[in-house]
């Protein structure tokens, strides 16, 4: 049987590095469905969220992260959302024609990687590396050298379990303020480096983790779900509405009769008649946050 989507981490007692292995299938069709994403698209779209849950895992405060990846290739955007309960979406915007079997450099062409985490109190971190690895975990790999200074590996890996598509991966990191050997971190890598998809996604985390390292003394935690979920609502769309020029809506307003605000994450539809956009700039007046 197919396992859940789950984040499981883990320690290694006599090293100073920590891991954490991610599954999802479930979340990655719910991204995709709805929309009719070019294969290697999907492929893309899985990898990203595979990366953001491991991104988000690394998180010591509660707040979001953003993986997107933009260039002037036909794949203009690829973006994936995550927070620190393991709430995910995501979105993919085209610009030509993505042919069969395209690699990562061939859909973005000259791009980069963006890398926003935003926590719910304090200030907002942008990083960015350009494409310049031959895969999204290599450039992750830069950024987390980069960023903060801590060795970490990557390894993502997507196919199918079960008749069912699936993505997982791992991520590796040396634990920050103490001392890890290279070669241990180096020898703990390659052992990791061997997993194979059907493994990884068709076997129970633990069962993993047994083949991978079975000589080490590891810690597994317990797993945190992983999930869809959009976090758009009417009222968001109602401040967003609050910032466009009156004009602008009124002229939609008198030419269509309402506004139909659309969510490119979860593809929801928020609808404001005439009277609702007159309640919005009637609490906006007022000085009022609350749109209802
Ligand atoms: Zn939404």
């Amino acid at each position: 049987m197919a396992h859940q989507d789950q984040m499981h981490r883990y320690l290694f007692e006599n090293h100073a590095v920590r891991g954490e292995l991610v599954t999802v299938s479930d979340t990655w069709q719910e991204i995709i469905s709805g929309h009719d994403y070019p294969q290697p698209v999907q492929q893309v779209l899985g990898e990203l969220l595979v990366a953001t849950s491991l991104l988000t895992a690394t998180l010591k405060f509660d707040g979001d992260i953003t993986v997107q990846l933009q260039g002037d290739g036909p794949l203009a955007l690829a973006v994936i959302n995550g927070n620190n309960r393991q709430e995910m979406r995501g979105v993919a915007r085209l610009q030509g024609d993505i042919a069969e079997g395209s690699s990562l450099k061939e859909m973005v062409g000259n791009g980069y990687l963006v890398i926003t985490i935003s926590p719910l109190e304090g200030e907002r971190y942008q990083g960015v590396v350009g494409l310049e690895g031959e895969t999204l975990a290599e450039c992750l790999e830069d950024y987390f050298m980069r960023s903060e200074q801590l060795p970490t590996r990557l390894f993502i890996r997507t196919g199918e379990n079960a008749g069912k598509p699936g993505a997982g991966g791992i991520l590796l990191q040396v634990l920050p303020a103490e001392d890890a050997d290279p070669e241990d971190f180096n020898h703990l890598a390659t052992l990791t480096e061997t997993i194979e998809t059907e493994e990884l996604l068709g076997l129970p985390a633990n069962d993993v983790l047994w083949r991978l390292y079975h000589q080490e003394e590891v810690t597994v935690y317990d797993p945190q779900g992983v999930r869809f979920h959009c976090t758009c609502s009417q009222e968001r769309c109602g401040e967003v509405l609050r910032t466009l020029p009156e004009e602008e809506v009124d002229q939609i307003l008198s030419e269509d009769g309402k506004i139909d605000m659309h969510c490119d994450y979860c593809g929801s539809h928020y609808i404001f008649d005439a009277v609702d956009i007159a309640a919005i700039r009637k609490d906006s007046t007022a000085g009022n946050d609350q749109v209802h």
